[in-house]
């Protein structure tokens, strides 16, 4: 089929847009298409280079070509290369299967692979805008996509692809903590600018208020100076800028963050969650005010949209309103959420016009997904709420190599306000002008340097060919959050069951998952013992991992993870009280092992065939567990 070079990829009907049309599936069933395409870019990429001066001299001749050393050379190239291949199909991991169930990963977007896989034959680097000028430009529009996503105003806002989640949560705080210092920097340089105000209110201008004071010393030329005497120049040597406040589900990034950017891991104050996983506002607030009360300012708050492990969102809606409770008693911080997991869930919310939905017709366009009104797989009023309220923070960060379905590695970024970017630029005054070909010089305002191109490339094609919204992404989404719901159902539906002459019981850790991760726990009926729990869960585990030997052998692949008191404090109580597992034990053994799953296969949730794959996927659990008790590792006590 002859590649149709008339069409015009830049905004597609999408009504109709069908998902399995999208993947190169499990079986490879799109490889038609898939072939062609990779075939037509890599022709026009040969030609590309034969046309830029056809008539330069060829470096090899047909003669040097069949010299023995050229033939040689070529036939180690040939093996290396079928080398690297075996290697590849024996260990790695088939994400594409259906029966891979474990981290957040699946087949990904045919559009991605191709675009990474033809433009890296170009090789630009995002560095600068010389050596990317077909690139950078994607990367920008990337941003642009990231802000209108969250509700971001495109006017003012700004956004860019990271390496991925870690990096973007590591500008962010870099963002934050220049902006911190920037009012106490001013202090030193230009008090006239800010007078009359004590330190404490200097630590506590809110973020909006510190850029327009960065406005007013590019007025009186005293930008440089104060630029220079923030944390940027002096570091943390002036002043405490206080505490990095996260839930406890955090992702382990934001220690890394704060070890990096020199405020100390012990500046990272954990806020314990509820029994859904998500941040504890009672306690949240409890934590700001002791804060306050010893003067000891807030440097940010972060507030998780999917975490990793439980796919919770936290009540973003509850976290914008406190924050504005507290600016307005003189306690101001920056406010970031990381949404590198449940970033792309925004789409769920948008109609095509971006426009976030009301709640009752969000339900109604879901209805027309096929996903019953109310029903399970549709989000409940909180997560709504949560996300509509992305629009009110200062960053968010979004991961495409997660539920955008682009390959590795592609993380993302949004500013609310680009004028933050002036502290952390290493051009001269950074003032963001979109028609400016040098504001493409991403290596002055971002944490990378050289960056690949195909990256910005990958991502820009899937969100050219699929829409931010409902009828794109929101598609996508909604089937593997519906694929969740349905195994959750499944659990429940076979809560009792007999495995190696014994009865087993089932729970999964949240009956209605805020997003598309399903963690559960498997006990011996009548066993209180929490350690008994956890051998059993453990070995389950190994037997149904890249742990149980030659990959072709696994049957389905999960993965697992550890709820450890010392971080969750008594979430998973009600949890281990179902699994009968009593407080005593909790306090004792301080930790439980839970095997995890994300759903996010967009085809298993189709309602004519899911029901049947998710019990079938339990009867293999079921069999597994039958293996290892049998086998006598559990004897009956
Ligand atoms: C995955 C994840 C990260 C880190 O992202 P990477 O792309 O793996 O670096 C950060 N935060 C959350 C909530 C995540 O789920």
């Amino acid at each position: 089929m002859p590649p149709n070079r008339a069409a015009q990829p830049a905004r597609p009907d999408t009504k109709a847009m069908s998902v399995e049309a999208l993947f190169l599936g499990p079986q490879s069933e799109n490889r038609e298409f898939f072939r062609s395409m990779l075939d037509f870019l890599i022709d026009e990429h040969l030609h590309w280079r034969r046309d830029f001066h056809p008539r330069d001299a060829p470096i090899v001749s047909p003669d040097e070509m069949r010299r023995a050393g050229f033939l040689a050379t070529q036939d180690r190239m040939r093996s290396v290369l079928l080398d690297l291949s075996a290697r590849l199909k024996d260990t790695s991991t088939p994400w594409f299967s259906t029966r891979y169930l474990g981290h957040m990963n699946s087949d990904t977007l045919m559009v991605s692979s191709l675009a990474q896989m033809a433009t890296t034959l170009y090789n630009p680097n995002n560095v600068t805008y010389e050596s990317s000028m077909a690139t950078s430009p994607m990367e920008i529009e990337c941003g642009q996509d990231f802000a209108r996503l969250v509700g971001f105003d495109p006017k003012s806002s700004w956004g860019h692809v990271t390496a991925d989640g870690t990096i973007a949560n590591y500008e962010a705080l870099w963002l934050a903590r220049n902006l911190k210092s920037f009012p106490l920097a001013v202090h030193e340089v230009a008090p006239a600018l800010v007078k009359g105000k004590t330190p404490w209110a200097l630590l506590n201008l809110a973020p909006a208020d510190t850029l327009d004071l960065l406005d007013a010393t590019k007025k009186a030329d005293q930008f440089p100076k104060a630029l220079r005497a923030s944390a940027r120049g002096a570091g943390l040597t002036r002043s405490n800028l206080g505490k990095l406040l996260v839930p406890s589900t955090r992702h382990y990034s934001w220690e890394k963050a704060a070890d990096l950017l020199g405020l100390g891991v012990d500046q990272v104050v954990s806020v314990p969650v509820t029994d859904r996983f998500r941040m504890d506002m009672d306690r949240l607030r409890e934590t700001i005010d002791a804060f306050a009360r010893t003067e000891t300012p807030v440097l940010a708050v972060v507030g998780v949209v999917g975490t990793t492990e439980e796919g919770a969102v936290d009540q973003i809606d509850q976290l914008v309103r406190l924050r504005s409770e507290f600016a307005r008693a003189g306690v101001s911080f920056y406010l970031h959420v990381d949404a590198a997991f449940g970033g792309y869930g925004a789409a769920l919310f948008r109609d095509a016009d971006s426009r976030f939905l009301e709640y009752n017709a969000l339900q109604t366009q879901l209805a027309g997904l096929g996903l019953e009104r109310g029903g399970p797989g549709v989000p409940s009023r909180e997560v709504w709420a949560a996300y509509r309220a992305l629009a009110d923070v200062d960053s968010v960060t979004i991961d495409p190599h997660k539920m955008g379905y682009v390959p590795y590695s592609a993380g993302g970024i949004a500013l609310r306000d680009r004028r933050i970017l002036g502290l952390v630029s290493y051009s001269a005054a950074y003032v963001f002008d979109s028609a400016n070909p040098l504001d493409m010089n991403l290596g002055s305002v971002i944490l990378e340097g050289s960056k690949a191109g195909a990256m910005a490339a990958s991502v820009w094609a899937a969100h050219r060919l699929v829409p931010l919204d409902l009828r794109g992404y929101g598609q996508i989404v909604a089937r593997s959050i519906g694929g969740a719901y349905h195994f959750v159902r499944t659990l429940e539906s076979m809560r009792e069951f007999t495995a190696g002459g014994r009865t087993i019981i089932c729970e999964p850790l949240l009956a209605r998952p805020d997003y598309n991760v399903v963690c559960m726990a498997f006990n011996f009926k009548g066993n209180s013992s929490l350690s008994e729990m956890n051998r059993l869960n453990e070995a389950i585990y190994h037997a149904s991992s890249y742990e149980s030997g030659p990959l072709y052998n696994d049957e389905w692949i999960t993965s697992h993870t550890v709820l450890e008191k010392g971080l969750y404090g008594d979430a998973p109580k009600r949890f281990l009280e179902r699994l009968g597992i009593g407080a005593k034990e909790w306090e004792k053994v301080e930790a439980v092992n839970v095997l995890r799953s994300v759903v996010m296969h967009p085809w298993i949730a189709n309602n004519s065939t899911y029901p049947e794959r998710w019990e079938s996927y339990l009867s293999i659990m079921q069999k597994d567990i039958d293996r290892i008790v049998a086998a006598g590792a559990f004897p009956e006590k």
